[in-house]
């Protein structure tokens, strides 16, 4: 994690987390395909590293793929993006009671507009008080476009027809109403004049990547901007369990977000079972190699401390049974192993609690 740069007493920020939800095939998927790079050759996807369950985008490949200019600052190591699009992610990342993730992404395909499952997304986001960009998708779809792969939306509108463009606004003014009609106001982010009060919407292709630059940018420039306390590292460990894995030669293993803090080998942890508490002891910390690296052996690379944020596999003992959704308790030397293990049953009846009310 590098420290932000700048002055002194600038804080250091650690990555923020960003989840993709909306109605089934807006193309939230795809979207994330862009995102990831996922079609790339191997080889060629610039150190992204696919977590598990998350995605690491660090800023420097974010830096490439915008051909950001390099006397603009990005404050944010880089971003973490949730792999499960839909419902699914929120709930599995709801963590001690705040917020699921840092930002969310709501897809909307364009020639659809809002329909049931965006609308219910929406009031997701908006009872966790989570903000959101909404990408615009599948504009490639509108009659007679033109694509122009991997492009920012300014570059490719300016390269369609005016019947296009005219298609394009009469479209977007539709789901701005449609917007409105909810309860939220949007605007075009580079029309958007009060950023922080005013979603931002981004025109998208999942097909030809178009407008994936500019959502990346909002990601680790704009987000900071809005949220910047929120988003300040701490040495407090804030890890969130996503999914237990049986990996081959090692056993149940657990899938967490690591959204503050380190961990490290030996730490030792409790995790939340519907039994109750499980006190085990970090025997390894894997995250995969990143792209570049596939030919590298094996398929995880062994950590002996992380740092948030990331997504992180946990090795120990005793995993089998660990509930998605819960935090992870580090005990720390001094700490009361009994007290710790309240706390991580409070944490199993504030999940089973969230289970009834979704
Ligand atoms: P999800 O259900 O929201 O995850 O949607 P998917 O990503 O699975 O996409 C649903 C369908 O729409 C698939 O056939 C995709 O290939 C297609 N699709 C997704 N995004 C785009 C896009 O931007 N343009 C076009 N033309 N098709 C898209």
């Amino acid at each position: 994690v590098a420290s932000s740069s700048g002055s002194g007493d600038e804080k250091e920020l650690r990555a923020p987390i960003c989840c993709i939800l909306g109605h089934v095939d807006a193309g939230k998927t795809k979207l994330l395909d862009c995102i990831r790079r996922t079609k790339v050759q191997q080889g060629e996807a610039g150190g992204i590293t696919q977590q598990i369950g998350t995605t690491y985008l660090p800023v420097e490949n974010i830096r490439e793929r915008t051909s950001l200019k390099a006397e603009v600052t990005v404050k944010v190591p880089g971003l973490l993006v949730i792999d499960t699009p839909g419902h699914e992610s929120f709930s599995k990342m709801r963590s001690r009671g705040s917020s699921l993730c840092d930002i969310a992404v709501v897809v909307v395909d364009i020639t659809r507009g809002l329909e049931k499952q965006t609308i219910e997304s929406l009031d997701l986001l908006k009872r966790h008080n989570v903000r959101f960009i909404v990408a615009l998708n599948k504009v490639d779809r509108l009659y007679g476009w033109k694509p122009c792969h991997n492009a920012p939306i300014a570059k490719a509108l300016k390269n369609q027809s005016v019947d296009v463009q005219m298609e394009y606004r009469w479209r977007l003014t539709e789901v701005v109403t449609q917007f409105k009609e909810n309860g939220f106001n949007t605007a075009l982010y580079y029309e958007n004049k009060k950023m922080k009060h005013v979603f931002n919407i981004v025109p998208t292709s999942a097909k030809s990547c178009e407008g994936i630059p500019d959502l990346l940018l909002l990601l680790v420039r704009w987000v900071p901007e809005i949220m910047i306390e929120k988003l300040v590292y701490d040495d407090t460990v804030e890890c969130t369990v996503l999914e237990v894995n049986e990996v081959k030669d090692l056993g149940a293993t657990i899938d967490v977000v690591l959204i503050n803090g380190v961990l490290h080998q030996g730490d030792q942890v409790i995790v939340c079972t519907e039994q109750g508490p499980v006190t085990t002891v970090i025997k390894d910390l894997l995250t995969p190699h990143p792209m570049k690296e596939l030919k590298a052996k094996g398929i995880y690379k062994h950590h002996k401390e992380l740092r948030a944020a990331q997504g992180v596999k946990i090795v120990a003992r005793g995993l089998q049974h660990a509930m998605a959704g819960t935090s992870l308790v580090v005990v720390k030397a001094g700490d009361d192993l009994q007290q710790c293990e309240a706390v991580a049953m409070q944490e199993i009846d504030r999940v089973i609690s969230m289970m009834d009310e979704n």
